[in-house]
């Protein structure tokens, strides 16, 4: 009997919000590119600012928003020639579950539910694109694949489960298929969860590991790592290289580039790179191989307070910090 082997690479790369608003021509280019030679997994994260505006709706219930969100993605589907089926249809959907609130065990879980809908409307947007342009992909609800427990708003994976369950993608993948997954989101029993905010990353990262990707590429509007926050400090250098360990400090100090649990299941045998949609300037590896440079993280603990954190201080030497 002859087995046929897999002998492509397994790559999983993930798009930020305004790769997929902005940038999605240049994100779709890239998987076409990627798939010329690879098994690719996408991970997407909602439109840019549609998170924020399902939290503002699942609060205030406010029928404009939907609105809002609907426009924003009839952009995209005009600005691309999709059809708009599948937005129609989800936020009939939407609106359904925001007079259900009762229905739900709290708050939080409701919460989840609504905000799960961002991630939705851009995989099919993006799996759509993608069939458009030759290529089979798939639309994956995370909901049915990453198992968490029920901490609602910042869910644990339940590694077994979802292990077993990432068995279909495998599947997918060996017929040639993109797997279009979205980000952010868990399943607790019939309920909806999600990883806390910035979660996409975090979705890539536990895909990367259970399916045993060469890679993991986590694409967005920044180029990689910096010294200090690009978008607060100016004259931040980008690192080209950082170790594991020193981006699972640095994101938990509160470093932007990498979600703060992303780290942890893959440290020690995957490879993360970070780069930019835009240009595909792809600016840092994450491995064993050390930076070299301090890393100045803050995070806000309340309006009147941030922590600044320095990671690889002992690289500051003698001189300290001025
Ligand atoms: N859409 C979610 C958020 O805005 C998750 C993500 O973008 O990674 O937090
Ligand atoms: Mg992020």
């Amino acid at each position: 009997m002859i087995y046929k082997l897999s002998v492509k690479p397994r790559v999983v790369v993930k798009f930020g919000g305004s790769s997929v608003r902005d940038s999605f021509g240049k994100a779709l280019e890239l998987v076409e590119k990627l798939h010329d030679g690879n098994e690719v997994v996408v991970v997407l994260s909602a439109l840019k600012g549609v998170t924020d505006s399902l939290l503002h709706l699942a609060n205030s219930k406010d029928e404009r928003i939907i609105q809002k969100i609907a426009e924003k993605h009839e952009r995209v589907i005009e600005k691309l020639g999709l059809d708009s089926e599948y937005v129609e249809n989800l936020l009939l959907e939407l609106r359904q579950i925001l007079r259900k609130e009762k229905s739900f065990p709290n708050k939080k879980a409701f919460i989840d539910h609504v905000l799960s809908f961002g991630e939705r409307l851009s995989v099919e947007l993006f799996t759509e694109a993608l069939r458009n342009q030759g290529i089979e992909s798939i639309p994956v609800d995370a909901f049915h694949v990453i198992r968490t427990d029920n901490t609602f708003g910042n869910a644990n994976i339940d590694f077994r489960e979802t292990a077993k369950r990432v068995k279909a993608l495998e599947d997918l993948l060996k017929e040639g298929k993109v797997p279009v997954v979205t980000g952010f989101l868990g399943g607790y029993k019939s309920f909806r969860t999600t990883l806390g905010r910035g979660g996409s990353d975090y979705t890539a990262s536990i895909l990367g590991s259970l399916l045993n990707a060469k890679t993991v590429l986590i694409m967005s509007d920044v180029e990689g790592i910096y010294t200090a926050d690009p978008r607060v400090v100016r004259k931040a250098k980008l690192i080209p290289f950082v170790s594991y360990e020193e981006a699972l400090i640095a994101s938990k100090l509160g470093m932007k580039a990498l979600h703060e649990r992303t780290i942890k299941p893959v440290k020690d045998r995957t490879p993360i790179i970070i780069g930019r949609t835009s240009d595909w300037k792809l600016g840092t590896l994450v491995s064993d191989i050390k930076s070299g440079v301090p890393i100045i993280t803050y995070k806000i603990i309340d309006e009147n307070f941030a922590r600044i954190g320095v990671v690889g201080i002992d690289k500051v030497g003698g001189k300290g910090l001025q």
